[in-house]
């Protein structure tokens, strides 16, 4: 039989996690595993949305397992009945579809295992190892002591076993108020590490759990329920972001007693990596729910959201977060990833893929003087130069048109290679005009450019390939169909706005979203656009578009055949 080992082609270019579990499969563990290969699992709290520092998580998790020829566990950690909800269940698992990974049929929920979990806690109290405290959160927390001084132990830490089984088993039938008792680890109230301090393993919520019901009313604590659920499902590796380390000792000791008491050596291991934090946005699923419920933002799914489906509206693709988290990579120190990563990230990826089209978002009319009353050419253009099989399409060309408003200065500044008065540039994949004056309104806003342009200059012909320094993108404007552009930039004003003192509401940035009604698209790429209306958030055909000189776009999920709505995913370079 091959071994796990014999899947990976290279040993090298494995991150300090992948080495790890390497080394732990050369020494045997996995093979000592219930399932003898590696298994990992992704532990979402289905709480709130995925976000992009999930996406890091679940690159590793189900990477690894794919990697090693093993197997990833999806599992909701719905421990805490109070903040669950099943709508996040769905998005979650359709955001790991996304991401290209599957759990097969090994969907679990931590509740599966409350009643695995009640058992081995009797077992402990039975074994001396537990007890019901009747203390309140606060005299516990005032009685913990500090790393440096012993806590106290509470009065009841020695009560008989039958009286403990008897005040558990109460607490379960909803006898108890909450916070009147919690069952906690009988362990060592002087050890260095405070989570060894009779650390609280149950705790009585009186809150129907969104899968159980109104059965449980005393409920496992993260420590007494992650690591057991690992054991349980024959996780091999357990990774997790680095603020659990602290909870390492605390994970093996109870993957330990669970270990006795089952009489085996096999035990899940746990290993750490920094969580993704990134500039100009934050990850708090909190903070982040707020933004939803008190409107400052489309929904969980606004494009200015870091979460997964947002980004996904927002144009990024799934092999462009992909990407990203290959570059940013894993370690053992907590830091600040720039957002400019990411949008790097997508930019390669829509350059590959998106198709060129042409859009003028903020449109202002330009004539050709000499061009004939009612003529339309109709000009080839390429749908992606770096696709060549992707084909062409027919762009029209007449003699009004659109272009866009900065494209054009009446007194041009220096360096300015653009339009301007008695100056020439090219209209992409058309002619070369000339710019012979402005029409202006009572205010003195431009209205309409006037321009002749060169016959003999046409893209493509003979001898037409004349130099001139600027080129500009246009539509036609009787043909030109008008779209709705929703130009998007970073949520926050700040870097780091989690770490700020001012309330994140306050560093919300107001430029964030700026919506122009009236862009103007040719109608190739229109009716392109128009066979996205009832396609799945998910299908990627005929989504992604650059508009060219602007950026890349993709087709909003509001699109109707009568109103085309497209998002700016990013700008074609970096400009800050
Ligand atoms: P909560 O505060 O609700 O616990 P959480 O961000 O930890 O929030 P979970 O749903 O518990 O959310 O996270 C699931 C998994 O994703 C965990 O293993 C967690 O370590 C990992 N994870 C969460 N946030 C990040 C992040 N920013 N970077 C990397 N991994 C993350
Ligand atoms: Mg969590």
């Amino acid at each position: 039989m091959a071994t796990a080992l014999e899947n990976i082609e290279e040993k090298k270019g494995l991150n300090f996690i992948e080495e790890a579990i390497a080394a732990d499969i050369e020494a045997g563990k996995v093979k000592n595993s219930p399932t003898q290969v590696v298994h990992t699992r992704f532990p979402p709290e289905p709480n709130g949305y995925l976000h992009i520092g999930h996406a890091k998580a679940i690159c590793m998790d189900f990477g690894a397992a794919r990697k090693f020829g093993g197997k990833c566990n999806l599992r909701f950690d719905d421990t805490n009945p109070s903040k669950e909800d099943t709508e996040y269940v769905d998005a979650i698992q359709e955001d790991i579809h996304w991401l290209g990974f599957d759990w097969e049929d090994r969907k679990y929920y931590a509740s599966d295992y409350f009643q695995q979990l009640w058992d081995l806690a009797e077992e402990m109290i039975k074994r001396g190892l537990a007890y019901v405290d009747e203390l309140s959160a606060e005299e516990i927390a005032a009685q913990k002591g500090t790393p440096t001084t012993p806590g106290q132990e509470s009065p009841y830490r020695n009560r008989p076993v039958e009286e403990s089984l008897d005040l558990f088993r109460r607490m379960n039938k909803g006898e108890f108020a909450e916070g009147t008792k919690t069952l906690r680890a009988k362990i060592d109230m002087a050890n260095p590490n405070m989570h060894f301090r009779d650390p609280i393993m149950y705790r009585i919520i009186d809150h129907p759990h969104h899968r159980t019901g109104t059965k449980w009313h005393a409920y496992p604590m993260y420590d007494f329920a992650h690591g057991q659920s690992d054991f349980f499902e024959g996780i091999t590796h357990s990774i997790c972001t680095l603020e659990f380390e602290v909870h390492r000792p605390l994970y093996n000791y109870f993957a330990k007693v669970l270990a006795d008491i089952k009489g085996t050596t096999y035990v899940p291991r746990q290993i750490e990596f920094n969580r993704l934090n990134m500039t100009y946005t934050m990850m708090s699923k909190r903070k982040l729910l707020a933004c939803v419920k008190e409107g400052l933002v489309r929904g969980w799914d606004d494009p200015r959201m870091p979460t997964l489906c947002g980004l996904r509206r927002r144009g990024y693709t799934s092999d462009s977060i992909h990407s990203f988290i290959d570059t940013i990579g894993y370690t053992k120190y907590d830091g600040m990833i720039s957002i400019k990563l990411l949008e790097h990230a997508v930019r390669e990826d829509l350059n590959k893929h998106a198709l060129r089209v042409m859009g003028v978002v903020d449109p202002v009319k330009l004539t050709i003087t000499n061009y004939p009353e009612g003529k339309v050419e109709m000009m080839e253009m390429e749908n992606n130069p770096e696709e060549p099989e992707a084909g062409t399409h027919k762009m029209p060309f007449s003699r009004e048109l659109y272009i866009e408003r900065e494209d054009f200065q009446e007194v041009a500044e220096k360096k300015f290679f653009r339009l301007t008065i008695d100056k020439e540039v090219r209209l992409k994949s058309a002619y070369i005009i000339k710019c012979t004056g402005v029409v202006k309104d009572e205010n003195g806003t431009i209205t309409e450019i006037l321009c002749t342009y060169d016959p003999d200059s046409k893209s493509g012909m003979p001898g037409a390939d004349r130099k001139v320094k600027g080129t500009l993108h246009w539509v036609s404007r009787k043909e030109a169909v008008p779209v709705e552009v929703r130009l998007y930039d970073n949520l926050f004003t700040v870097e780091d706005p989690s770490a700020d003192e001012r309330d994140f509401r306050e560093l919300l940035n107001p430029q964030s979203e700026v919506v122009l009604p009236c862009a103007y698209l040719e109608p190739w790429a229109a009716e392109q656009a128009r066979k996205r209306v009832g396609a799945s958030h998910i299908s990627t055909e005929n989504r992604y578009y650059q508009f060219q000189r602007i950026g890349y776009f993709c087709v909003d999920y509001d699109t109707t055949e009568d109103h085309i709505v497209f998002n700016r995913t990013v700008l074609l370079r970096d400009s800050k």
